[in-house]
């Protein structure tokens, strides 16, 4: 987790969890496992545990320590939605979410029916906020296309695709309810390989279909020398973020207690989770 990002499309990454299991082809080369297996048995390093999945209750409260207004990453090294992240745990990193209203949070997941189900049931309160935006990973058709309907049939004022890596032409996509898509390539060794013509193709559906479209990265090998650049120009557009007033500092910290205390509530299911 960090205040700052070098991924092109926001500024800071926000970890209460660490680690994930693969899912579908689009993991095959996941930058997070890569990074956390280089520290597992490492002592006292946060990735002493490598990739398996915990929970960091400690992180959870992060965001409101953040004055100043970012776009946040969740979970850029894990999925929040994943089966053994419990429902309460889920519950109390959205509400700070909601407490955090001077950010813009980005919480994207491959767990796409898990995520649509709680947004119409336990996190039906965090629904309409629209400084949250839900969205959904898709790398090809057979995974990603079915996310993509699930997405739209959950209840959020902003839902957004990375579609990344694009590992094929994934055909004309039903844009109908979607306020952003970001596109990009895989990255570093065994990069598999993207067509220009797969991300024209979604770029033109975007134009068609007025949603803001974000071209991160051709990927590669050597992903700077690569670039960014589609037909001599970059793609940068991104849905408008909503703009509410920074909480005080003696509200934050009240914030800040209120979510510790909440989270000392289920500390007994945490601390099993926490350690296993
Ligand atoms: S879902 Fe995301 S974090 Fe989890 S293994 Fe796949 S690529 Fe990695």
């Amino acid at each position: 987790m960090s205040a700052n990002s070098t991924i092109e499309w926001t500024d800071a990454t926000w970890n209460p969890v660490r680690g994930c299991t693969k899912i579908s082809p689009g993991c095959k080369h996941c930058y997070a496992e890569t990074f956390a297996e280089r520290f597992r048995d490492v002592p006292g390093h946060p990735y002493e545990q490598g990739f398996d999945l915990r929970l960091v209750p400690e992180k959870v409260a992060e965001p409101l320590r953040w004055p100043k207004p970012r776009t946040v990453f969740v979970n850029s090294m894990s999925d929040l939605f994943h089966d053994d992240v419990p429902d309460d745990y889920i519950e109390h990193c959205v509400n700070v979410m909601q407490r955090a209203d001077w950010h813009t949070f980005q919480v994207l997941t491959k767990r796409a029916d898990r995520m649509r189900k709680m947004l119409q049931t336990k996190l039906a309160f965090a629904n309409s906020l629209r400084h949250i935006w839900w969205g959904v990973s898709v790398e090809d058709r057979k995974y990603g296309l079915p996310r993509v309907d699930e997405l739209r049939s959950a209840p959020a004022t902003v839902r957004f695709l990375s579609v990344e890596p694009l590992l094929e032409d994934i055909g004309t996509v039903n844009l109908k309810g979607i306020h952003w898509v970001i596109v990009g390539g895989e990255s570093g060794n065994g990069a598999r390989g993207l067509d220009p013509s797969w991300v024209r193709r979604i770029r033109d559906d975007c134009a068609r279909a007025g949603v803001p479209f974000f071209f991160k990265q051709w990927g590669g090998v050597r992903k700077s020398e690569a670039g960014r650049m589609l037909d001599d120009r970059t793609y940068d557009d991104m849905p408008e973020r909503a703009s509410k007033p920074i909480a005080s500092k003696q509200s934050r910290l009240a914030m800040i207690d209120q979510v510790e205390r909440e989270l000392g509530t289920c500390a007994e299911t945490l601390v099993q989770l926490v350690v296993r």
